[in-house]
């Protein structure tokens, strides 16, 4: 009968479309022989980076933070945090000896976007006009105290309190900041305003900081991870493999300046702790997030990546952060799905406005959408709000988008993650390790999926390791007030 011929015509048609969604997602799907690839692509990137002294992709830059913390840390602290659109305020105290207990008092300022990508001078006059308020609110204009700065960009350090910024990453452009020393354009921006003091100590990485406070608690953590608006792995690496430090650190020897068995000031007498004779680790901030940028990841790269890369502020950098990170996982879905629409698979073909807007699928977009409590037509209202209108059949393609998208992030961070931890077994010569990976991000923290997939795919890669992934709690600030401790207390 005629009906029956529709009922067949709609269901062919429906399998078609569902044909060429899949086809379309494809490329998403990564098999095992492809992670594997990426393993061993960021180890290759790894080892090149603690090689070389001029560039490579990932680029393994020094930190000069030597340990983990002792639980001996003590003291008020002022740590400032700067690294995605908000900049943030910390006072810490920790008391010493009693581990997890450190207070904190924050404040987040936002950073507007022309102040992101005005001149350095106004940037870091924003800052310190942050950081004016922040003291008001907390009653310490006098106070002097002792400040670490988390700079969540590539510095390439000389000391623990130096930091020439590479390049700017993530949605930053602010002019003459490359190549100069952060700390010394805040120490000016501070001075210009003549109206407090601070005794800047470390600038420190949001990876490192994220490492130091669940070190604080977990002895074991040794790496830590940012799986946010950008991505980023540091881990404690054997000074002997660190190739470019080599000539300052051959001769270091103890790094607190206390000798054993000598009085602190505190009157206490300092106990031998392992590795107190020599130094023998420093924490190395890999960069990870430039994998790719010589054209390695080419061949996983799909044409939707190649776009968000190219209308990207920095195409061709970046390319393991662009595929992995928050700042891009909504834009490589809008890609798709204006694909997807411009076939007629979507939206009845129909590219309306909404969907030519860069930056309208933000990641918490993601989030809600891939939620498994979230009814199809919570679905579709979210769709409404972003002012595209769909169908049931709509929204169910558009979550497949974001799953693709978003499961092919998480994967490709386990691999580099079952790199990282590889690497560490192997320099101990352990046939098996256990080790903790202190972890900070909207998307590890907030995503419905991301950080079961990420463990499942470090936990497949690296059998031989037994990895436990610890949230942090207020990590980059809590881990540079940490390290201002340490390089405070170790000042002469
Ligand atoms: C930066 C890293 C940072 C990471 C996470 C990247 O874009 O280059 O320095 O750790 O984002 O914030
Ligand atoms: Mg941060």
């Amino acid at each position: 009968s005629k009906g029956a011929a529709l009922v067949t015509a709609v269901a062919q048609r429906l399998a078609s479309l569902k044909r060429q969604v899949v086809e379309t997602l494809s490329p998403f799907r990564l098999n095992q022989a492809q992670l594997q690839l990426v393993k061993a692509r960021m180890r290759e990137g790894l080892e090149a980076g603690l090689k070389m002294k001029g560039s490579s992709t990932v680029k393994m830059l020094p930190s000069f933070v030597y340990h983990t913390p002792d639980g001996t840390e003590h003291g008020k602290y002022l740590a400032l945090d700067l690294g995605g659109t908000n900049f943030r305020a910390l006072l810490v105290k920790f008391k010493k000896g009693l581990q997890q207990n450190a207070r904190l008092y924050h404040k987040i300022y936002t950073i507007p976007l022309e102040t992101m990508q005005g001149t350095g001078e106004e940037l870091f006059d924003h800052i310190a006009q942050c950081v004016s308020d922040f003291l008001d609110y907390m009653g310490m204009k006098n106070a002097h105290l002792p400040a670490g700065f988390t700079f969540s960009f590539p510095c390439e350090q000389t000391a623990i309190d130096t930091g020439t910024l590479v390049t700017w990453t993530k949605g930053f452009k602010a002019t003459d900041c490359e190549g100069h020393d952060v700390v010394s354009m805040l120490r000016e921006a501070i001075k210009r305003r003549n109206e407090y003091n601070l005794d800047i100590v470390a600038v420190v990485n949001d990876t490192v900081g994220t490492m130091m406070s669940c070190a604080y608690e977990d002895p074991r953590c040794e790496v830590g991870l940012i799986a946010g608006t950008g991505t980023n792995v540091c881990y404690m690496e054997e000074l002997k493999n660190i190739q470019k430090t080599k000539e300052n650190t051959g001769t270091m020897k103890r790094d607190d300046g206390i000798p054993e068995g000598e009085q602190q000031d505190d009157g206490t007498e300092r106990e031998k702790k392992e590795g107190d004779a020599e130094i023998s680790k420093m924490c190395i901030n890999t960069e990870w997030g430039g994998l790719g940028d010589d054209g390695s990841l080419d061949d996983i790269a799909t044409p939707y990546d190649k776009e968000v890369d190219q209308n990207s502020i920095n195409p061709g950098k970046q390319r393991f952060e662009k595929l992995t990170s928050g700042m891009y996982l909504g834009e490589i879905v809008r890609q798709v799905v204006l694909d997807l629409t411009r076939g007629g698979l979507l939206f009845r073909g129909h590219v309306t406005e909404p969907l030519k807007t860069p930056g309208i699928f933000q990641t918490k977009f993601l989030s809600q959408i891939e939620s498994d409590r979230l009814a199809l037509l919570q679905v579709r209202s979210i769709l409404q709000q972003l002012g595209l209108d769909s169908t049931c059949h709509d929204s169910i393609i558009v979550k497949e988008v974001c799953k693709a998208v978003s499961h092919r992030a998480a994967q490709l961070c386990g691999a580099g993650m079952a790199a990282v931890v590889d690497k560490i077994r192997e320099n101990r010569g352990l046939d098996h390790l256990k080790i903790t990976v202190g972890v900070d991000g909207a998307l590890y923290k907030l995503h419905p999926h991301f950080s079961q997939v990420l463990q499942k795919t470090a936990r497949g890669l690296a059998p031989q390791c037994d990895v436990t992934f610890m949230p942090s709690e207020e990590g980059s600030g809590k881990g540079a007030a940490l390290i201002t401790a340490v390089a405070k207390q170790n000042q002469p």
